[in-house]
C-alpha cells in the first residue's frame, strides 16, 4: 500500500516561490502532497515553478503579487479561499538583499524599500492568512530571516538588510505567543550563504567604504569549507517545521547555515 503524503490535503502559501528557497521549498512540499500557492511579483517565474511542479504530478496555482502591496495580500488570501477553501501553511520567505551601503551613503527611500519588502511584506503576508488559518484550527508559519537577524557581519554596509531580519525574528516570537491559543506555530529560519539569486537584489554602493563579499565570513563556512548551502537544504527544513513532526516548536529561530554564524 502507498504511504500516505506528509502533507497530503493540505494548502501552503510561498511567498518568493519563483526562485532560490521559496521555489525549492515549493516543489518539496507539493511532493509531500501539499496544494502549493506560488507567489512572487514575477509571472513568469511563478508560472514556471507551477509547471514544474505539475511535471512531477503535483497541485498549485501561481498568485503574482507584490508582498509589500496590502491590496495584493488581501487578494491572495481571497483567491487561497475560493480555489482550496483553506490555508495550513505560511511560508513568508520573499525577500531583498537591498541597498548595502555606509549608513550615511543609505538614502531614505532604499532604506524603506529594503523595509516595506523585507518586514511590512512579511506582517501583510502574515497578518492577511490568520482569517484562514484560525478557520484550519491549527497552522504553520515558517519565516525566512537570515544569520543577519541574529548575529551581525563585520561592516559591510547590510544595515538596512540585517535590520528587517532581526526584526523578523522578533516578530516571530511575538506571534508564535500570540498564535499559540489558535494552535498556530511560527518559526523562523535564519540561512546562512545559500546559492541563489538575491545577489541581484543587491544594491551594493561605495564599498571601499565596506567590505568586499569575498571578504565575507560567508567564504570561510566550516562544514563546507566555504561552499554555500542549498536551497534544497533549507525547503527540507521548512518542510520539516511545516509538518506535524515540529508539532511542539513553536517561536524558534533555527540557523541553517554549516557553522557559518559561529564565526560572526
Ligand atoms: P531569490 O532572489 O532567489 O528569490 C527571492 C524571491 O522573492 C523571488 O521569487 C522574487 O521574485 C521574490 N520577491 C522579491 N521581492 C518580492 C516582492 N516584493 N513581492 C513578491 N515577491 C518578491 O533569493 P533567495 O535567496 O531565495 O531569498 C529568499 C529569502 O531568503 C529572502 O528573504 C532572503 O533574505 C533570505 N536569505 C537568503 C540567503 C541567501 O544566501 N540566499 C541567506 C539568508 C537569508
Amino acid at each position: 500500500m502507498a504511504q500516505e503524503k506528509e502533507l497530503e490535503g493540505r494548502v501552503a502559501v510561498i511567498t518568493g516561490a519563483g526562485s532560490g528557497i521559496g521555489k525549492a521549498a515549493a516543489l518539496r512540499l507539493a511532493r509531500e502532497g501539499a496544494k502549493v500557492v506560488a507567489v512572487s511579483r514575477s509571472d513568469d517565474e511563478i508560472k514556471q515553478t507551477v509547471a514544474e511542479i505539475e511535471q512531477a504530478g503535483g497541485e498549485a496555482i501561481a498568485v503574482t503579487a507584490d508582498i509589500s502591496k496590502e491590496p495584493d495580500m488581501k487578494a491572495l488570501y481571497e483567491q487561497v479561499e475560493k480555489t482550496y477553501g483553506r490555508l495550513d501553511i505560511v511560508f513568508a520567505n520573499a525577500g531583498i538583499n537591498g541597498v548595502w551601503a555606509p549608513l550615511d551613503e543609505i538614502e531614505l527611500d532604499e532604506w524603506q524599500k529594503t523595509i516595506d519588502i523585507n518586514l511590512t511584506g512579511t506582517f501583510l503576508t502574515v497578518k492577511h492568512a490568520l482569517r484562514l488559518l484560525k478557520q484550519a484550527g491549527k497552522g504553520s508559519i515558517i519565516i525566512t530571516a537570515s544569520v543577519n537577524g541574529t548575529r551581525i557581519f563585520t561592516n559591510t554596509g547590510a544595515t538596512a538588510y540585517s535590520s528587517t531580519k532581526a526584526a523578523q525574528v522578533a516578530f516571530t516570537q511575538m506571534i508564535a505567543l500570540e498564535l499559540a491559543k489558535h494552535k498556530i506555530r511560527v518559526n523562523v529560519v535564519c540561512p546562512g550563504a545559500i546559492e541563489t539569486n538575491i545577489e541581484e537584489s543587491t544594491e551594493h554602493r561605495h564599498l571601499d567604504r565596506v567590505k568586499e563579499p569575498a571578504e565575507f565570513p560567508a567564504g570561510k563556512i566550516p562544514l563546507t569549507d566555504g561552499k554555500p548551502g542549498t536551497s534544497e537544504q533549507v525547503a527540507d527544513l521548512v518542510l520539516f517545521l511545516a509538518s506535524d513532526r515540529a508539532s511542539h516548536i513553536t517561536g524558534t529561530p533555527i540557523w541553517i547555515d554549516g557553522a557559518e554564524s559561529l564565526l560572526l
